[in-house]
């Protein structure tokens, strides 16, 4: 099949949808649900942009398996160019969503290239890992991914929790595959993505105890036994009073696995405490973090360029800590764009001739990015302040008998109401709405805790020859009885 247009991902969620429930009403249909239709049409107009004639040059490549248009976010790099290609692809997506999409599927894609890149890491499973990339590659799958157990008691392992079967876990073993029961979080775009891949994420490091719950494997979303449980929707209806909540709200929700039948072919790791601890030899997060630097930039630029705007509006760009503040955002933006650079540029092949990208500056940028939002959303709040509020209710009171104040006491300096107001809507819709606090929520955590990340990549597994050798070449030149 290859590469897909939105008809064919939105042909398919309708006849294979994913069991979703929205408080207590089962979604039958996902692709003309109110609630999750909006996020369907945006990931629909991803796959068709793979299609466009200008875009189309990095966004396909040649499958090496079948000679069919793939997607190139299953690019698995041959050449420094071959990263650019990648970038590309991914600039295009991020622009089409504007960095609203965290979890577009180019991030699994992104994720599972890695996999298979490193597919022997998976042992006697390693051929399952191979042909599931190829599966999801030549059918353009939609993958989202649950890692995270259920928040019940974190002060337990696995096995200590109040039901034996509270974390996912293998209940028992039957010739065609393995039976699973309990919960995950979160499946962000579950909803409405083909396939989940499952793994288990720690803090606390799972010991031989835990065994049973040390699994992973992948599954079509609507497999029978797998319900999803959503939070609650902040899609609105009026693309005027919430341009990005109206559009791009990714629908999270746990997954519960009600006695399910996992295929052998579909097993990665199979009660295997060593490997689920060692999964970060994969080194996906060179391939995750490329994607989502790539997003965030893009995110970063809408929202820099939103209170530019806003600011000219009504004269507050004249005043210098504001500029200030709206120069921080730029200085983000400038640094993601270096550090993804830099990731390709000091790439080196592996023994294979496989470029991936560097992911130490990555890794810089997945721990500040996840500071530098929350600050970047305040920055708009102390920028616009008052103005995040005083926007009528809806686009209805331009049509209504109190349009002339509104046109009077809403407009800016240079600027008309209805211009001014457009603008300050999408301002609240990023600073202030509930979709924008998900998405403070959603940078801050993403890609798991802040702080044992940074200690993790930045402090623990960080090379520090470089900064220690400095040091020690300076103290080496001089001792006790020194002087100039
Ligand atoms: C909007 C959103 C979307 C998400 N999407 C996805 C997704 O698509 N797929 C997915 O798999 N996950 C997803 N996640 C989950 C995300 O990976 C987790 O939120 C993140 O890893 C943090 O885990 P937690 O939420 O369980 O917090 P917890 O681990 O419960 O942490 C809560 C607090 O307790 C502290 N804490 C917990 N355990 C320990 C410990 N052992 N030692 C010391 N301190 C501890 C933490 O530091 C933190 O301050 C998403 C989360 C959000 C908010």
């Amino acid at each position: 099949m290859g590469a897909r247009k939105g008809r064919d991902y939105i042909e398919r969620l309708k006849n294979y949808p994913p069991e979703t429930w929205i408080g207590n009403e089962k979604i039958t249909d996902p692709t003309t649900h109110p609630l999750v239709a909006p996020a369907v049409k945006s990931i629909a107009r991803l796959y068709d942009s793979q299609w466009e004639t200008d875009k189309k040059e990095h966004m396909l490549f040649k499958s090496p398996k079948t000679g069919d248009l793939v997607g190139s976010s299953f690019l698995v790099p041959k050449s420094k160019d071959d990263l650019a290609k990648r970038r590309k692809m991914h600039q295009v997506w991020a622009e089409e969503t504007y960095g609203m999409m965290g979890r577009s599927t180019d991030f699994m894609s992104a994720m599972m290239t890695a996999w298979y890149i490193n597919s022997d890491f998976f042992g006697k499973y390693a051929d399952h890992v191979r042909n599931y990339f190829e599966y999801i590659r030549e059918n353009d799958l939609y993958l989202t991914h649950v890692l995270i157990d259920p928040q019940v008691n974190r002060g337990k392992a696995p096995s200590e929790q109040p039901d034996e079967f509270t974390y996912l876990g293998v209940v028992r073993e039957t010739d065609k595959g393995i039976i699973v029961r309990g919960a995950k979080m979160l499946a962000t775009a579950g909803p409405y993505a083909d396939e989940m891949l499952v793994w288990p994420f720690h803090l606390r490091k799972p010991t031989e105890k835990d065994y049973k719950y040390a699994i992973s494997f992948a599954l079509p979303m609507n497999t029978p036994g797998v319900r999803l449980i959503a939070r609650e929707p902040f899609t609105r209806d009026s693309v005027y009073d919430h341009p990005l909540a109206s559009q791009f709200d990714e629908l999270d929700g746990v997954v519960v696995f009600d006695d399910v039948l996992v295929p052998w072919e579909r097993v990665f790791i199979y009660q295997d405490v060593e490997r689920v601890n060692t999964v970060w030899k994969l080194n996906s997060n060179a391939f995750t973090g490329h994607q989502t630097s790539i997003r965030l930039q893009t995110k970063l630029q809408l929202i820099a360029g939103t209170v530019i705007k806003a600011t000219e509006m009504v004269n507050t760009n004249q005043f210098p800590h504001v500029q200030d503040m709206m120069g921080e955002i730029t200085t983000y933006i400038e640094l993601i764009r270096a550090a993804v650079l830099a990731s390709e540029m000091t790439s080196e092949p592996n023994q294979d001739g496989i470029y991936m990208p560097n992911v130490t500056p990555l890794y810089a940028i997945r721990n500040s990015g996840n500071r530098w939002y929350p600050r970047v959303r305040e920055i708009v709040q102390l920028i616009l302040a008052g103005g995040l509020m005083y926007q009528p209710s809806n686009a209805d009171v331009f049509n209504s008998p109190i349009a002339a104040d509104i046109r009077k006491y809403y407009r800016g300096a240079e600027v008309s109401a209805d211009d001014k107001v457009k603008l300050f809507k999408l301002a609240a819709d990023i600073a202030v709405s509930d979709f924008g606090s998900r998405h403070e929520l959603y940078e801050r955590f993403y890609a798991g805790d802040p702080m044992f990340l940074r200690i993790q990549t930045q402090y623990s597994a960080y090379d520090k020859s470089q900064c220690l050798a400095l040091v020690d070449k300076l103290l080496s030149k001089y001792g006790i009885s020194e002087k100039v």
